[in-house]
């Protein structure tokens, strides 16, 4: 690339030499490409910077293994109006709030000197690194690059993730929701809510992004962009497709911002939020190697099976019948799922009208939340729990256009014990079924750690008597028996009906009945 020769000229000025641009003084620094100007009145602040910006910026270059196309510069805007036109000018283009910002075909940017300890940023040198990192990936993806992923690789570059991001991810998770990449794009120019939520994402994915396939993965993703489309260069540089990977983050990021914010209340201490974030961050460390191990795994399978990396029938294990957190977070991103009917199983509306569903009540795997919102519309206090980020963000929607108070939260049905809590019910509708035999082990271990004793569990799972092998396991009423032999009474099992929002109807399914002893 021609580009290349312009990399990085010997002659970067420490010191700012002033220069009269047009009619108006200006102070000038150039490092590398990059060239900061002042007017007279920021030029406490280019002085500053210039050593800052010496330090970091060939870092910044090395780091994205790309170099800028040519020249660009950065111009210091200082607080009230300037009487230099190309600075007013500069001033003009971008939303007030923003601290800095760049007008890429005139390779020209400027940095709001009062601004620059704003979210995201902390100072000066942060806002110039971001800037410069915009200009760097610009160059070398020539605008294939979406949005997020810049701000992501933008923000990353100032600074370690820490505790401002956390609260501002913690407390945009605990009010919204979990913006979906595609939707981030346009959060940038919108209100300063919007967009310091849209930074903290961007910046969580593309930290999680290089936590999870190494640090190179960047470099490795803008190189390829530079030659394909972006969702291809993902896939060619992680090995993964983006939905994907973005479902593994949701996964991630709601356990660690929304669960333990919940688990900790409402008036939260930040501090305990923080040391509880550190700690889930180790074990998370821990979880991304597992993923990645059983990803490959995975794809071992697929690539025996012949099957297509991405489709929705991927199961970790066709031949059982169950499924992983994965599968589901895959499966409420890609449609409606058939269990997904749009209102509550109607055994679990006539259990709640004949008062066998009473007091403090979890519904465990209660997917989108109908029943759980059908229950606490009775009045019922209702806790709901769901591996899949996306059906509690619908459950939570739902909830809020009710007008309903429940409560819901992303966790893990075989860690109830992590719930801190017990109930007077529990319910179960379509999730007992899903798991191979050692996880329904811990199920049921957990089932009755959160349950009281003499409190209820009810359940809805299918019954062998549902023809074919399409669909979760199948479950004779002997296996109830069994898994629920110790420290349970089974009050009945019935033959009962699960409904499904597909043409194939209703599936046959067992409605069990059993008491904590
Ligand atoms: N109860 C809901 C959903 C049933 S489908 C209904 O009747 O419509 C099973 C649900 O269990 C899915 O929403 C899935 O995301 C959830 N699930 C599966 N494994 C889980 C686990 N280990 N922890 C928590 N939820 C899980």
């Amino acid at each position: 690339m021609l580009a290349l020769a312009l990399v990085w000229p010997a002659a970067s000025s420490a010191a700012a030499s002033p220069e009269k641009a047009s009619n108006f003084e200006r102070f000038r620094v150039q490092v590398g490409a990059c060239i900061i100007e002042a007017s007279p009145a920021a030029r406490v602040h280019l002085d500053a910077l210039a050593a800052r910006a010496a330090a970091i910026l060939p870092g910044l270059e090395s780091s994205l293994g790309t170099h800028p196309a040519g020249p660009y510069r950065i111009l210091l805007i200082p607080p009230g109006r300037s009487d230099d036109p190309e600075i007013a000018v500069l001033d003009a283009s971008a939303p007030p709030w923003a601290a800095g910002f760049l007008q890429l075909r005139w390779r020209v940017g400027g940095i709001r000197v009062a601004r620059a300890d704003r979210y995201p940023y902390s100072d000066l040198a942060s806002v110039l690194l971001h800037e410069a990192a915009h200009m760097l990936l610009f160059d070398a993806a020539g605008g294939g690059l979406p949005r997020w992923f810049e701000e992501g690789v933008a923000t990353g570059f100032e600074r370690d993730w820490g505790l401002r991001d956390i609260v501002v991810q913690s407390s945009s998770l605990l009010t919204g929701r979990l913006p979906a990449l595609e939707d981030l794009d346009a959060a940038f120019d919108a209100s300063d809510t919007r967009a310091r939520a849209a930074y903290a994402s961007s910046f969580d994915f593309v930290s999680w992004t290089v936590r999870q396939y190494g640090e190179g993965v960047v470099r490795d993703i803008v190189r390829a962009a530079a030659r394909r489309p972006f969702g291809e260069a993902w896939e060619e540089a992680t090995g993964t497709t983006l939905p994907r990977s973005e479902a593994e983050w949701r996964h991630d990021s709601l356990l660690l911002y929304r669960w333990i914010p919940a688990l900790t209340g409402s008036t939260v201490l930040w501090g305990g939020i923080t040391g509880l974030a550190l700690a889930a961050g180790a074990r998370r460390r821990a979880r991304s190697r597992a993923i990645r191990e059983r990803l490959e795994a995975e794809d071992r399978w697929e690539a025996v099976e012949g099957g297509e990396p991405g489709a929705t029938e991927r199961r970790p294990d066709a031949a059982t019948g169950a499924r992983d957190l994965a599968f589901f977070a895959d499966i409420y991103a890609s449609g409606v799922p058939p269990w997904d009917i749009g209102q509550p199983q109607p055994d679990f509306v006539r259990l709640a009208a004949e008062g066998a569903i009473r007091g403090s009540v979890l519904d465990v795997g209660c997917g989108t939340g109908e029943n759980a919102l059908h229950l606490a519309g009775l009045g019922l206090e209702v806790w709901g729990i769901d591996g899949a980020p996306l059906a509690i963000e619908k459950a939570m929607a739902g909830a809020r256009e009710r007008a309903i108070e429940a409560t819901f939260l992303v966790g893990d049905a075989l860690s109830l014990a992590g719930l801190g809590r017990t109930f007077d019910t529990v319910i179960d509708s379509g999730l007992f079924h899903i798991f191979p035999d050692d996880d329904r082990r811990r199920y049921v271990s957990g089932l009755a750690l959160v349950l009281k004793p003499d409190g209820r569990f009810f359940m809805l799972c299918f019954s062998e008597h549902e023809p074919g092998t399409e669909g979760p396991r199948r479950v004779t009423q002997d296996e109830i028996r069994v898994a629920f032999r110790a420290g349970w009474r089974v009050d009945s099992i019935r033959a009962a009906r699960f409904e499904t929002n597909r043409e194939i109807g209703d599936a046959r399914a067992w409605l069990a009945a059993l008491t904590r002893l």
